[in-house]
């Protein structure tokens, strides 16, 4: 059968799409970049926020229209919290059964520079705004020795880089040697051949000591993603998440304390029913003070089923020019980062390359962006460049949290 396959969502759905995408080729079947194309036609769906449950249904029913589609399998954590509505969009629509959180092996026909790796899934968190621990259910983690392997061959095909991946990938434990996230690291690092190994998301409380002295190792790459989600304790509570404000502050110490020059980016919930005008400003307040890289911005979009969604909302409004002002905020905060780096001599890997514009896409451990000329350069290539803001490229290589909202 051609297979075209649709990924809305986390990098955890990407990653899943990949192993589905080598599933599929393995029993068979041919993968197709053109949708028109497809016969099955493969949506991994999202469903964080209203407004992902919307995009999916819309992709469903466009994939059930295309005249060669005879089957449109829906998977991922709309297919398991939304699976007869789903089946009501048309009789094509088939879910998909949960995985078990197995890694299967990754597609291995395609050279990607970098590569996400998938080491854990579910999350016991139940933080009060979040649909995602009902969906995939616990946490377990994929067996250390397993991954070792895995980062082998990807190392011995030419991967530069991984980025770990999980829906809360600090709370990683292989269950044959006790191992947590800092030794699956150190374990990656060691078996050779990777250059990089970037983290994809990681809870404030899970920035321990540990991973730190891997930034300062250089053994993990300069760049983290820590959600903070509010600035303000009373809406920290409120969401039931498992810091304050002054903890991240502390956390975010520690990381520059072991990498000045690292590149900290962040989420933040914008509307939660709970939040006033004064948890806003300390909020805009303390991201302003975090000097952030990126603030990745959500409004609040209440998910039946979870405590958040019984509380009375506010004036959407009021939550739009609260996200504005805040997204505002994070355009100053990225360039400020940027001016920051200018001139200094990074290590950049050649991500890819253009031949209709000739141009390469290089990314520095910062995750910083920026295009040179092609000229004699390879895919995959380390470079040591100074960081140009004229050749920057910005909103390039969108990370998103995990869960991923759709950002505001
Ligand atoms: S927001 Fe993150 S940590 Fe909280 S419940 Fe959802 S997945 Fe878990």
């Amino acid at each position: 059968m051609r297979v075209y396959i649709r990924t809305y969502g986390c990098k955890v759905n990407q990653v899943e799409s990949e192993e589905l995408a080598a599933r599929l080729v393995a029993e068979g079947h041919e993968l197709v970049r053109d949708e028109d194309q497809a016969q099955l036609y493969a949506v991994n769906s999202c469903t964080v926020t209203g407004e992902a449950d919307a995009k999916v249904r819309k992709g469903v029913r466009h994939a059930a229209l295309l005249p060669n589609v005879e089957q449109v399998l829906v998977t991922g954590c709309a297919a398991v919290m939304h699976a007869d509505q789903l089946r009501e969009l048309s009789e094509k629509v088939v879910i998909a059964d949960r995985e078990t959180g197995n890694v299967p092996p990754a597609l291995g026909s395609v050279f990607h520079t970098r590569v996400p790796v998938k080491v854990q899934d579910g999350c016991e968190n139940f933080c009060n705004y979040c649909i995602v621990p009902y969906a995939r259910g616990a946490s377990r983690s994929a067996p250390m020795s397993e991954l070792v392997s895995r980062v082998a061959a990807l190392a011995a095909k030419g991967t530069q880089e991984i980025v770990l991946t999980g829906i809360n990938i600090g709370r990683y434990h292989d269950l044959e040697t006790g191992a947590n996230l800092a030794a699956l690291i150190r374990a990656l690092h060691e078996q050779g051949g990777i250059h990089r190994i970037r983290l994809s998301s990681i809870e404030p409380p899970d920035v321990t000591d540990e991973l730190c002295a891997l930034l300062a190792e250089g053994v993990l790459c300069e760049h983290l993603h820590i959600p903070l989600q509010s600035g303000s304790d009373e809406v920290l509570k409120a969401m039931g998440r498992h810091y304050t404000a002054a903890e991240f502050t502390a956390a975010i110490k520690r990381v520059r304390a072991a990498a000045p020059q690292a590149a900290i980016a962040t989420d933040v919930i914008v509307g939660y029913p709970a939040e006033t005008d004064a948890d806003f400003e300390a909020t805009y307040n303390f991201c302003q003070a975090s000097a952030f890289s990126k603030i990745h911005v959500f409004r609040f979009s209440p998910r039946v089923g979870t405590p958040a969604a019984t509380l009375p909302p506010l004036d959407p409004q009021m939550v739009a020019a609260r996200a504005a002002r805040l997204r505002e905020l994070s355009t100053e905060l990225a360039a400020s980062y940027a001016q920051s780096q200018r001139g200094r001599t990074l290590e950049w890997v050649v991500e890819r390359l253009d031949p209709l514009t000739d141009q390469a896409t290089l990314t520095s451990r910062e995750h910083l962006s920026m295009r040179i000329s092609a000229a004699d350069h390879v895919q995959g290539e380390l470079l040591s460049l100074p960081f140009d803001m004229m050749k920057s490229v910005r909103g390039d290589f969108p990370e998103t949290s995990i869960p991923s909202l759709s950002e505001a």
